[in-house]
């Protein structure tokens, strides 16, 4: 896998990131390279027939507004015309933890607290064990929103669910109705720097944090935004997690791009508690042929499932 050599944080949805796009219509995704110096940077980009093109860097113009112009209406509609889905290969997890390290600096997240959360899980006594990265799955029924009482807590047009901390009052009702264990509590007041304090906040990204509230996973919309993918996804040096829109039924872990419909079908991918209803926007590919063998880790960083 040549990971490094690409510029895994500059991921674009079309429509999303992308104001004008000379080199050819009708495309749905891409990622960026890095080239060499001598050459021009270019866009891998795929079309509607599924065949990955290449333009340079320079035709693509963006429009992204900048986050902080974001309204809160806005933060709370979500994006326009997209969906978002994201599926986790558990065959190719190995625990490094990149992905979590990745969020907690993008969230400014203290030690004791995660948003994504490593499980050693076992199907069978005579099955081996395997790593299994949580997050909020972003439910398209979520428990969490129904019962909160101040409508804290709520799920964009573009699948996203995320909490106002303006609004929360912390009584935890989401912590206990999400069956995902997915919510985090902020007990202390965020040690943040300055900069992160002066932010003026949104909705769209819980910043600055707020002691009593409580938080968990957004799939970093303010970089979706930007036309990048969430930290998770950028960070995992083994492509565990793909990331994309359903109604465009396309998925990147920034290598590879792909048919997000045929990777679950031909992976036989799967959501967590389908029996429950919640519909989640998170689906996971079995660990079957697995890249790496299992190996605990050499400190107690997992939780058992
Ligand atoms: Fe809500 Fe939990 Fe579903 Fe996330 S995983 S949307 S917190 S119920």
């Amino acid at each position: 896998m040549s990971k490094n050599k690409r510029t895994r944080r500059e991921f674009v949805l079309s429509g999303l990131a992308l104001g004008s796009i000379t080199a050819s219509s009708g495309l749905l995704a891409n990622c960026a390279k890095e080239d060499p110096a001598d050459e021009e940077e270019t866009i891998q980009l795929l079309s509607q027939d599924g065949q990955l093109v290449e333009v340079p860097k320079s035709q693509i113009t963006a429009t992204v507004p900048d986050t902080s112009a974001i309204t809160n209406k806005e933060a709370r509609e979500g994006i326009k015309g997209k969906k978002f889905v994201m599926v986790v290969d558990l065959a190719r997890c190995k625990n490094e933890l990149k992905c979590q390290s990745a969020c907690n600096k993008m969230h400014f997240l203290p030690e004791d607290r995660s948003f994504i959360k490593v499980k050693k899980m076992q199907d069978a006594e005579n099955t081996a064990p395997y790593w299994q990265p949580t997050l909020c799955l972003h439910c398209d029924e979520p428990p969490c929103v129904k019962v909160c009482p101040v409508d804290a807590t709520f799920k964009r047009r573009d699948g996203i669910v995320l909490i106002d901390n303006e609004r929360c009052i912390g009584c935890r009702f989401c912590m206990a109705a999400c069956p995902y264990t997915a919510r985090v509590f902020n007990w202390s007041e965020p040690e943040l720097p300055l900069e992160v304090l002066q932010k003026e906040y949104s909705p769209e990204n819980s910043v600055p944090a707020k002691c009593g509230t409580v938080e968990k996973c957004d799939f970093c919309p303010h970089s979706i935004r930007k036309g990048e993918l969430p930290e998770c996804v950028s960070a995992c040096p083994n492509g565990v997690f793909y990331f994309g829109d359903l109604n465009e039924d396309t998925v990147t872990n920034g290598d590879e791009t792909v048919r997000f419909s045929e990777l679950i079908r031909d992976r036989a991918g799967y959501r967590l508690m389908e029996d429950l209803g919640t519909k989640p926007s998170v689906y996971y590919l079995p660990p079957s042929d697995r890249l790496f063998p299992f190996e605990e880790p050499q400190t107690d960083n997992s939780e058992e499932s």
